[in-house]
């Protein structure tokens, strides 16, 4: 590992991030990668009380300012605080935080899709599987992570990875649990499309599949 990766770990370890990855992206299209070869991946569990909560609720939907949402800013302030580091460092960077997408006009707004999801950069990295829920799942935290990444071209040592095929097998809990029929139980894969999997326009994003998801509920048991 280089010594930059180090760095980049230690800076990140001490906010306390648990899914750090350095994933290469230099195979990808030009609008994706938007020229720079290296993603950073980065994770934060969310709270095993609040998930345990939404479960339990009937009719919960997530709000600005839920535990959620809490962890999705922290996630976009860290990786705007890497890229920023990067860029110090003579570096470029961009950070897919929701504020560094908007400024470079890299999120559609009609087809809630930005250039290159997090996900996309998760599944490359070879950490987990797109679930039914159309959820990146890791064996640590399940569905329970929120994720964010930064593109670079810092000399980054890279691990290539196979991509994951989903291990949801015979599980539909979140297609019965949708409460907007929004999840169709199509399992991923390279050739699935995310509109295959849900009807995104439909969810209402009660956070029930995420937090209902059998693994999700593995990490929450054990973590509570
Ligand atoms: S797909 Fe949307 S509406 Fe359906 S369970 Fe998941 S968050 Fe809720
Ligand atoms: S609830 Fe079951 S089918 Fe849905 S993502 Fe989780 S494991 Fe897969």
């Amino acid at each position: 590992m280089s010594n930059i990766n180090i760095e980049i770990e230690q800076q990140l370890r001490n906010e306390n991030v648990d899914i750090i990855h350095f994933v290469d992206i230099s195979m990808l299209d030009i609008k994706q990668n938007r020229g720079l070869p290296f993603a950073i991946l980065i994770g934060i569990a969310i709270n095993p009380h609040f998930l345990e909560m939404v479960c339990n609720t009937p009719n919960y939907i997530h709000t600005i300012d839920d535990e959620y949402a809490q962890t999705e800013s922290r996630v976009g302030l860290i990786a705007d605080k890497l890229a920023n580091n990067l860029i110090s460092s003579g570096y470029k960077a961009l950070s897919q935080s929701d504020n560094g997408l908007m400024a470079e006009n890299a999120f559609d707004f009609d087809t809630k899709t930005s250039a290159l999801p997090h996900k996309t950069i998760a599944v490359l990295s070879g950490i987990g599987y797109i679930g039914k829920s159309n959820l990146f799942i890791t064996e640590e935290f399940g569905s329970a992570q929120c994720l964010g990444s930064v593109l670079t071209n810092a000399p980054l040592t890279v691990t290539k990875n196979n991509i994951l095929l989903p291990k949801c097998y015979r599980c539909t809990i979140c297609h019965n649990i949708c409460p907007q029929k929004a999840l169709k139980g199509v399992c991923w894969n390279t050739n699935v499309s995310r509109d295959e999997i849900v009807d995104i326009y439909n969810c209402i994003t009660c956070l029930k599949c995420l937090a209902c998801c059998p693994k999700s509920r593995a990490y929450m048991k054990q973590a509570i």
